[in-house]
């Protein structure tokens, strides 16, 4: 939660949890574009947006209530020249930490009347407005389930009507790993035998001491990032080898596809990744210097299968609604095919109670590390840069206990 700049002054245009009065960000009256939000006495640039926080508990039901809720109310303002000019589209959404157990959903008003409303998707939810208006909109904030802490933006996204077709590609970024543990959940397996691990990764890869982890894969780019696959000659249902081609799009809809990477039938998932995505690497690391030293360990270069679960960032552009769901990942198209993908601005998190999850770090001593996870790994994915892919979680290793000390996402808008 951020300091409110002026508590009186939210406290009229923000109900619900005294905990969580939220302020306008980096209000910079001096720039404003044709595009206005008048929130809480202030005038934003639009398209900049406005930006707020907070930490609500769920209450009884998911309607806005007076502890469950933070509503913000304001103003948008058009000239008309600009509206002539730009494809519009305003958008609210709302994210929280993966590790956080908790959901919120999001709804948009205009008037009073409701424009949209969304429930969560794992870990963010938006709504938009296609067709925005001058007028008083209201943004709600519902936590349904849990207590942490969220962030949201409403943001005017104005596109040159002008503009000729330009390609948007994906940009795959990595996201600070959590939930380091070198604890195992479910199998039994004695830690003489190996530590963390799961029978499959044992037996099938020889693992021994398994540093478990969570990790996200992004795409902070404005288009989607989008993968066909056809499975190999041989290969069956629910065996196999795949090839995979990467749909590139342009700003018109039209596209053009490139022959990328190759794809196996994974046994204990169930179905088809697209393989090399991710790798785990482990090294020294100076706390004090803040300085990466000698690599300890690494992993095998990871498969998955695209789902949309959260969002990067708050205000990038292209950002929509969700469009991969994981059904995709178990369920071939009609032509015998596979499409998954990751929609621009969203996340696909990978738990680290999911098999290959996992850094043997099996005779590296009590100390302090880093924990990279490199996105792209075989950097076959095609993408508009390499240079945000990786992430990193600093830890404490002690007698088998592992502390998370600081996390350091790729992408820098996080
Ligand atoms: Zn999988």
């Amino acid at each position: 939660m951020r300091v409110p700049l002026g508590l009186a002054v939210a406290a009229l245009f923000f109900a619900g949890c005294l905990e969580t009065p939220a302020n306008p960000s980096e209000a910079n009256a001096a720039v404003v574009s044709s595009a206005r939000i008048v929130v809480a006495g202030q005038t934003l640039d639009a398209t900049d947006g406005y930006r707020f926080d907070g930490k609500l508990a769920a209450g009884s039901g998911d309607a806005c209530g007076f502890v469950n809720c933070d509503k913000a109310v304001f103003e948008l303002e058009l000239d008309d020249a600009f509206v002539a000019a730009n494809q519009l589209k305003l958008e609210a959404s709302v994210r929280w930490h993966f590790a956080d157990d908790v959901s919120y959903k999001i709804r948009l008003l205009r008037e009073g009347k409701d424009v949209d409303q969304a429930d969560w998707n794992s870990y963010a939810s938006i709504v938009l407005d296609e067709d925005p208006k001058p007028g008083t909109y209201t943004v709600e904030v519902i936590a349904v389930q849990g207590k942490a802490r969220y962030e949201a933006i409403v943001q005017l996204e104005a596109r040159p009507k002008a503009a000729p077709p330009r390609e948007i590609a994906p940009n795959l970024v990595g996201l600070a790993p959590d939930e380091l543990t070198l604890e195992s959940y479910g199998d039994v397996v004695p830690s003489s035998v190996a530590r963390g691990c799961y029978s499959y990764e044992i037996i099938e890869q020889g693992a021994r001491r398994c540093l478990r982890v969570s990790t996200a894969l992004g795409n902070a780019g404005e288009g989607q990032l989008q993968v066909h696959m056809v499975p190999l000659e041989g290969a069956k249902a629910g065996a196999g080898m795949g090839r995979y081609t990467q749909r590139i799009f342009s700003t018109d809809g039209s596209f053009r596809d490139v022959p990328v990477g190759l794809g196996a039938f994974h046994p204990t998932h169930r179905h088809f990744h697209y393989n090399g995505l991710a790798q785990f690497t482990v090294y020294q690391y100076d706390l004090d210097a803040e300085k990466r030293g000698e690599q300890v360990a690494q992993s095998r270069k990871n498969g998955f299968c695209f789902v949309d679960m959260g969002l990067v960032a708050l205000g990038l552009p292209g950002t929509t609604y969700s469009g991969n769901h994981e059904s995709a990942c178990f369920t071939p198209r009609q032509n015998g095919g596979w499409i998954t993908g990751i929609s621009p601005n969203w996340y696909d998190l990978y738990w680290n109670d999911l098999d290959d999850q996992y850094v043997d770090i099996q005779g590296v001593p009590d100390g302090t590390y880093e924990l990279v996870f490199m996105a792209n790994a075989e950097k076959t994915i095609v993408e508009t840069t390499m240079d945000d892919n990786e992430a990193s979680a600093v830890f404490s290793l002690k007698n088998n206990q592992v502390k998370v000390l600081k996390r350091i996402d790729g992408f820098g808008a996080h």
